[in-house]
């Protein structure tokens, strides 16, 4: 593992790679988009990236944006992740440790973890059902240790209920 500027730098040669064998144009749009991107650390939305580029250059349209998402996404530089709020957020994937989350549905916090016991227990069950695993999300939607001291006040929702998730976006 590099240090973070030579890891940008490797980021960019695969997005820039993906972008030629797709056909597609290197353009200062895509380019500020992807720079944008890669300089935040956390989980966004494509309405979020949108409303942090648009800022700099505002001929960029939401479109532009979610495009590029999807195109980082195929690259393997951004991976969709879902937290139930019926949004998708991304997140950068090249060279970063898997890791699951934990979601508190009262603050919308999300928490990272990664548990090797875990993750093994997980291989040995697909390896059980003969299952071959690409990938997986192993996700809980709870109380954060703010809220569930607080929890007397947060109306619980009945069992087998969806939770109901306002996710806050690591902005900073
Ligand atoms: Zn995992
Ligand atoms: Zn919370
Ligand atoms: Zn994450």
């Amino acid at each position: 593992m590099g240090t973070r500027k030579e890891k940008f730098a490797a980021e960019k040669a695969i997005f820039y790679q993906h972008i030629q064998s797709e056909g597609l144009r290197r353009t200062n749009q895509r380019d500020l988009i992807l720079e944008t991107f890669l300089s935040i650390e956390g989980h966004l939305t494509s309405e979020d990236l949108y409303g942090l580029v648009h800022k700099q250059d505002d001929s960029i349209g939401l479109t532009t944006v979610y495009r590029t998402l999807k195109v980082l996404t195929e690259a393997g530089l951004a991976s969709e992740v879902r937290f139930g709020d019926g949004k998708t957020y991304y997140e950068h994937l090249y060279d970063h440790e898997h890791h699951d989350h934990m979601i508190c549905t009262a603050c919308g916090r999300v928490i990272e973890f990664v548990s090797p016991e875990i993750e093994a227990l997980q291989d040995e069950m697909a390896d059980k059902f003969g299952f071959r695993p690409t990938h997986h999300s192993l996700r809980m939607w709870g109380l954060c240790s703010d809220c569930h001291e607080r929890a007397d006040e947060v109306p619980s929702a009945p069992p087998g209920a969806q939770p109901r998730v306002r996710v806050r976006t690591a902005i900073h």
